[in-house]
């Protein structure tokens, strides 16, 4: 199934647990709208090259649209559309005031200078100029797009405006708004949540109230190695526990001395950022000691007690569920289990940690920011995590108590707690 299709498919699920108002459903169920554009993009070379650009506006009930802009070569408006959606949910899904949207363009960035990225992440801006804005819709990082992309928006945006205007997006470098510890952000958010579902979900240690857990180093395996895998690598790896898998777009690589990869690994694919630097060779058959090479889909079998995934979308499909072997699934990326897998899941009793919560600390330190900008007043790195904290573990919580209430999944659960507010929101509006 599609990416949209899969949305939608959860989004049913949740509206029949929570009973949604028929007419709210037909609201969710559709893009308020929709930005189809292209943009010209003179290269190096002095040819001109054209690239599909998107941004899809799903709801605006809550608060702005806000979401990521992703520059990828699979990109395409159904998966925008799907990234949207999924926006709104978790916009609701952790309180804050913000309806969801998303952007895209159908790019190899890697295929382009940094002059030529910048032209057309401008072309961007201009194709987008009087429908973004930080009352409007607020764009931010995603796959393949990065602070500097976003200084370059912020930077043509405010001179379309004739003014500065940080807040038009989020994710900007420090020096021009960028809160302290936006860059970590998804994964912190994430890794606030693992440590949660430690203390609640006992086949993830050794006993029911998580006591003993601290002592058991427990297995990781990330696919993806980016913003959100790396970072969760990171604070995985410091926080104690085994990391025994790590892929990225080229290869994947295990763990063979049963020990889980040593800091000086961790340190130096995190300051390469992917994992074929950690040994040149790249090949399956590498005769380096302390590790093997794999692909990316027997990566997502190993046994393990926690599988991160912060790749791209449908990893865990039907094809594949009957051989995942981890205990949690933790879900970085948007979009990387589909409901058949969810289901098949859920039998068996993995838990799966969905992304419109797992890695909803991106866009609430986003949210950060964008009062930092609005305010002028800049906070801490540690007053950001703190007020982080609480609001990825209240709203953890909530869902939570709704996913043992109604013996629901964890997803199911997390839709529930957004659907509520949603539907509060719209009928406050009058719109249904
Ligand atoms: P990124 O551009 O920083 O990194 C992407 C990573 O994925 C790279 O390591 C790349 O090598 C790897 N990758 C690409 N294709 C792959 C494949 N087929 N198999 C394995 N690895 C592959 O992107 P990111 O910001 O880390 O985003 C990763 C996921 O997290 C996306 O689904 C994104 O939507 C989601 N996410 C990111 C943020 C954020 O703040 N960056 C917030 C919420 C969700």
């Amino acid at each position: 199934m599609s990416p949209l299709q899969n949305a939608l498919t959860q989004l049913k699920k949740a509206a029949e647990l929570v009973k949604l108002d028929a007419a709210v459903l037909e609201i969710l169920k559709k893009p308020k709208k929709i930005h189809e554009f292209s943009i010209p993009v003179k290269m190096d070379s002095g040819e001109t090259k054209v690239f599909d650009g998107y941004r899809v506006q799903w709801n605006d009930a809550r608060g702005p649209f806000k979401g990521g802009i992703r520059f990828h070569p699979k990109t395409d408006l159904n998966e925008v559309e799907a990234l949207s959606f999924w926006m709104t949910i978790k916009c609701a899904a952790v309180g804050i005031p913000y309806g969801g949207g998303k952007g895209g363009v159908t790019v190899d960035p890697k295929k382009l200078s940094k002059t030529e990225l910048e032209r057309l992440s401008r072309g961007y801006t201009q194709a987008l100029k009087d429908y973004i804005g930080p009352e409007r819709d607020i764009p931010a990082p995603d796959v393949y797009t990065t602070p500097q992309i976003m200084g370059w928006i912020m930077d043509e945006f405010s001179k379309i405006k004739g003014y500065n205007v940080p807040g038009v997006v989020t994710g900007k470098p420090l020096e021009i708004g960028g809160s302290a510890g936006r860059g970590t952000a998804t994964a912190q958010g994430g890794f606030y949540i693992l440590e949660e579902v430690a203390k609640k979900f006992h086949p993830m240690g050794d006993d029911p109230k998580g006591q003993k857990i601290k002592n058991k180093k427990l297995s990781v395996v990330i696919q993806g190695f980016g913003n959100a895998g790396a970072n969760m690598a990171d604070l995985c790896f410091h926080a104690g526990y085994k990391i025994i898998g790590i892929s990225d777009s080229q290869t994947a690589i295990i763990d063979k001395s049963g020990k889980g990869f040593d800091s000086h690994t961790i340190a130096k694919m995190k300051e390469k950022k992917g994992v074929v630097d950690v040994c040149e060779c790249k090949e399956i058959k590498c005769a380096c000691k302390d590790h093997v090479h794999t692909t990316n889909e027997k990566l997502l079998e190993t046994d393990c007690d926690i599988l991160i995934l912060a790749a791209l979308e449908n990893q865990i499909t039907k094809k594949n569920v009957g051989r995942v072997k981890a205990k949690v699934i933790l879900e970085l990326a948007n979009g990387p289990t589909a409901p058949e897998a969810d289901e098949k899941l859920f039998k068996k009793n993995v838990l799966v940690v969905p992304d419109v919560l797992a890695n909803a600390g991106g866009v609430t330190v986003s949210y950060f920011e964008w009062v930092q900008n609005l305010a002028n007043y800049y906070w801490s790195e540690k007053e950001v995590f703190e007020k982080l904290k609480k609001i990825m573990v209240e709203n953890f919580d909530a869902a939570w108590k709704i996913k043992e209430q109604n013996k629901t999944d964890l997803r199911t659960a997390v839709f529930a707690l957004a659907l509520g507010r949603l539907e509060k929101a719209i009928k406050a509006r009058g719109w249904a």
